[in-house]
């Protein structure tokens, strides 16, 4: 199985361009992806020809642009395996995902000595929110270990379910370490116990196939941007019973059956959860990437990424001073690295010179750089769309880099 990469290249106009002078070396695909021709060319008709409302309106506009954007949520529905489309939920991103369900799932359910388990090596997305509902309610937030590898210590995370064990919130991928999560043996092991799981799949869906009922979680968390649609919309699945048990996050229009002065009744879901004008234009983006994620092959991607990442793996390993942090045996494309007697911050400025994007600082992390001894790292993060000899250039780069400093 190969892909086409010339030809993917090609769909991508950014990639055409010049930094600097130089072809563009884009690297940093894990904060945000690149978007195909198909994604911008869906939006821009979509505000051309097909814009209105949604929902709401009784003329031909809106009805057509409600059906766009509901047949965006089928399509998310069967890109992540969700036995039902009401159960996915249009939202901003990954965080506001992680916040809706901190808020209203946890609001109700997380008690005054209740337990919330999370690990090292979780985004600051998926930590924050719990922390706030954890000093609100009186719970305690509990951290998994992670070895110097950066795989989680599945034994002193198990260690850590204990009757008072409500949730257990773990990212599928780490954003700084690229290491791979057993997802669905994980959520396993909490619904023995009786615990809901909410798995952070930011990194992870524009990396393999996610399937959310194989993987045996309770919600799962996305966001759009990072899978080649546009900012503005995200998704948070989970499961018809839990959401429908769970009360509004914001109130507002669309989010109602009806309102009076003595009460208001909810609509069901996903509606109940979709208060206010959505980023509609952003939702029917996304259902083009996913598209064209689909024309490829996301089975295929993970392949080829796979190759690639052993490639740059073992490019970044010659050169001297170099040290990877993250070194799990399953990892997607993610390469995080140090460079003796360079800060990270010199490293991407010297690489931007040679048109070269990466990401250098905490990533959003910083328990998970603590545990690993750094203050910072450099970040590759690798996509279907780079090829190895764009990874021959950053190595290039980076042994030029170490000439300039040491
Ligand atoms: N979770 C992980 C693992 C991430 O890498 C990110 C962003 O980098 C997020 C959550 C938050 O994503 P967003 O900023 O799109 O909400």
């Amino acid at each position: 199985m190969t892909l086409n990469i010339e030809a993917i290249r090609k769909d991508f106009p950014i990639l055409q361009t010049s930094m600097r002078g130089k072809p563009l070396v884009y690297l940093d695909t894990a904060a945000s992806a690149q978007k195909p021709r198909a994604v911008i060319d869906a939006m821009s008709d979509f505000y051309r020809n097909h814009y209105a409302n949604i929902h709401r309106g009784v003329y031909r506009l809106s009805a057509e642009a409600t059906r766009r954007y509901e047949a965006t949520r089928g399509r998310v529905a069967r890109f992540i395996g969700a036995p039902d489309e009401r159960e996915v939920i249009f939202v901003r991103n990954a965080t506001e995902a992680i916040n809706l369900v901190a808020r209203s799932w946890g609001e109700e359910e997380i008690g005054p000595g209740d337990e919330i388990v999370v690990t090292t090596m979780e985004h600051h997305a998926n930590i924050v929110p719990w922390q706030m509902l954890a000093e609100k309610r009186g719970a305690i937030l509990r951290v998994a270990a992670i070895s110097d590898e950066g795989e989680l210590d599945e034994d002193d995370l198990v260690r850590l379910l204990g009757p008072k064990t409500r949730l257990l919130a773990f990212t599928e991928v780490s954003n700084a370490l690229g290491t791979i999560n057993p997802v669905a043996r994980l959520a396993a092991i909490a619904r023995e116990r009786g615990i809901t799981t909410l798995v952070d799949g930011a990194q992870a869906v524009p990396h393999h196939p996610v399937d959310v009922a194989a993987l045996g979680c309770d919600f799962y968390a996305f966001s759009g941007h990072k899978l080649f649609g546009p900012s503005g919309a995200g998704v948070l699945w989970g499961r018809l019973p839990l959401l429908d048990a769970m009360p509004p996050f914001l109130g507002g229009g669309d989010m109602i059956e009806s309102v009076s002065f003595e009460g208001t009744t909810f609509a069901p879901v996903p509606q109940k959860f979709e208060a206010g004008t959505p980023d509609i234009a952003s939702v029917i983006g996304l259902g083009a990437a996913i598209d064209y994620l689909d024309s490829i092959g996301m089975d295929r991607i993970a392949e080829y990424e796979h190759a690639l990442l052993l490639h740059a793996t073992d490019r970044l390993r010659e050169i001297p001073g170099l040290r990877i942090v993250g070194t799990a045996r399953h990892k997607a494309a993610v390469l995080s690295f140090v460079l003796d007697g360079v800060h990270p911050h010199d490293i991407g400025t010297l690489l931007d010179t040679e048109g070269i994007a990466i990401r250098a600082g905490h990533h959003c992390a910083q328990p998970l750089m603590k545990r690993m001894g750094v203050a910072a790292t450099a970040r590759a993060s690798l996509s279907f769309y780079n090829t190895r000899e764009e990874i021959d250039h950053l190595a290039a780069a980076l042994r030029k880099t170490r000439e300039i400093f040491c």
